[in-house]
């Protein structure tokens, strides 16, 4: 089966074609990120009218690459929730379009499932049920994966996402956006130790997160820094607060895993790049005998090919969607 995937929930116009949902033939992706980066944040109708000129070269790049024409596609697998409403509608009306016009199965993704599915293509030789630890700009989800589209929830966060909280540390910093990256780089030449930021576990028995008391707390001692016209070390900042998000969701990940019976951990979204995460959580699981996984970092942020290997799986599964599919801003994990 050859899917052609489409993903614009947030500030990355991206298609893809994979065979058999894991062998990525090709995945663009245009990055709306420099657009954006003078507001600090994602504009939503700056995204929108982005997406409108971007995809249709994006999905013909995407044959190209492929060599493939539309006839090679079987079916369409489009993102239709969660993001941005505007955004998500230019994918989703692009995609009905292409399966109104070449009569091909239209299938409705999850972006959240896309996000885990990256790690089917990462590793060919993942199999369901595993623990998956989502942290991504919008979204952070501690979950049992039961098997290929059946999820169930444990923790989620109360407040803030992780990259939203990376994001908002590196803008309080005015180091740029998406500050994830830029704090994660910083990190490596500070001192994660120098500064005591809380680790916030709330109540003993939650997989629940919280991060907007850590950021909070980081911006107290900023202003209070500014106030004494005292220096900020940016790199120290940023190395302390890194570990602080990373020790709490290492050591909620490992307790599901334990609890719940698992030997593996799978780590999906845009902060599962960051490499304090990755390298905290390959140590911690060393010592408890459970197998770490997380995809290329190419494959961690927004792109198609995920969205495709999410389809497929839907699609063998029995899911297609007619012309009536709509653009759900708030769609849920485990939600289709
Ligand atoms: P969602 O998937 O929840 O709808 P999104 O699509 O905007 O949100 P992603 O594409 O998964 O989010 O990831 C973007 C987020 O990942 C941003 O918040 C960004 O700062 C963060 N991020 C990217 N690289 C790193 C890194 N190396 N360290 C920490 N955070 C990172
Ligand atoms: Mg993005
Ligand atoms: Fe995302």
């Amino acid at each position: 089966i050859i899917t052609l995937a489409i993903e614009s929930s947030c500030d990355e116009t991206s298609a893809a074609i994979l065979k058999n949902g894991r062998d990525v033939i090709s995945n663009i992706v245009a990055t709306q990120i420099d657009l954006h980066k003078k507001f600090g944040g994602v504009v939503p109708e700056v995204a929108s009218r982005k997406h409108v000129e971007s995809i249709d070269a994006v999905i013909q790049s995407a044959l190209d690459e492929a060599n493939m024409t539309f006839d090679d596609i079987d079916i369409i697998g489009v993102t239709h929730g969660p993001g941005l409403v505007g955004a998500l509608l230019v994918g989703l009306s692009t995609a009905k379009a292409l399966s109104f016009a070449l009569n091909k199965p239209l299938v409705g993704v999850n972006h959240i499932e896309g996000h885990i599915s990256a790690n089917f293509i990462q590793d060919k030789e993942l199999e369901p049920p595993f623990i998956c630890l989502i942290v991504s700009g919008g979204h952070t989800h501690l979950a049992e994966v039961k098997d290929y589209g059946k999820y169930e929830i444990l923790g989620r966060t109360r407040d803030d996402a992780a990259g939203e909280a990376f994001d908002k540390i590196a803008r309080a910093m005015k180091l740029g956006y998406p500050g994830g990256p830029i704090i994660d780089r910083l990190s490596k030449m500070g001192d994660k130790d120098s500064i005591k930021f809380p680790r916030i576990y709330l109540e003993n028995d939650s997989y629940d997160f919280s991060f907007s008391g850590l950021k909070s707390s980081v911006l107290n001692y900023l202003n209070a820094k500014k106030m004494k016209n005292e220096d900020i070390v940016v790199e120290d900042v940023a190395a302390s607060f890194q570990q602080s998000v990373v020790e709490v969701l290492t050591s909620k990940a490992i307790k599901a895993a334990k609890e719940k019976g698992y030997d593996k951990i799978v780590l999906a979204g845009g902060v599962a790049a960051n490499s304090g995460l990755r390298e905290m959580l390959v140590t911690e699981c060393k010592s408890h005998n459970i197998d770490v996984k997380y995809p290329s970092l190419d494959l961690c942020t927004d792109n198609a090919a995920m969205i495709g290997c999410a389809a497929y799986y839907d699609y063998i599964n029995g899911k297609v969607d007619d012309l009536s599919l709509n653009a759900v801003p708030n769609l849920k994990l485990g939600q289709k």
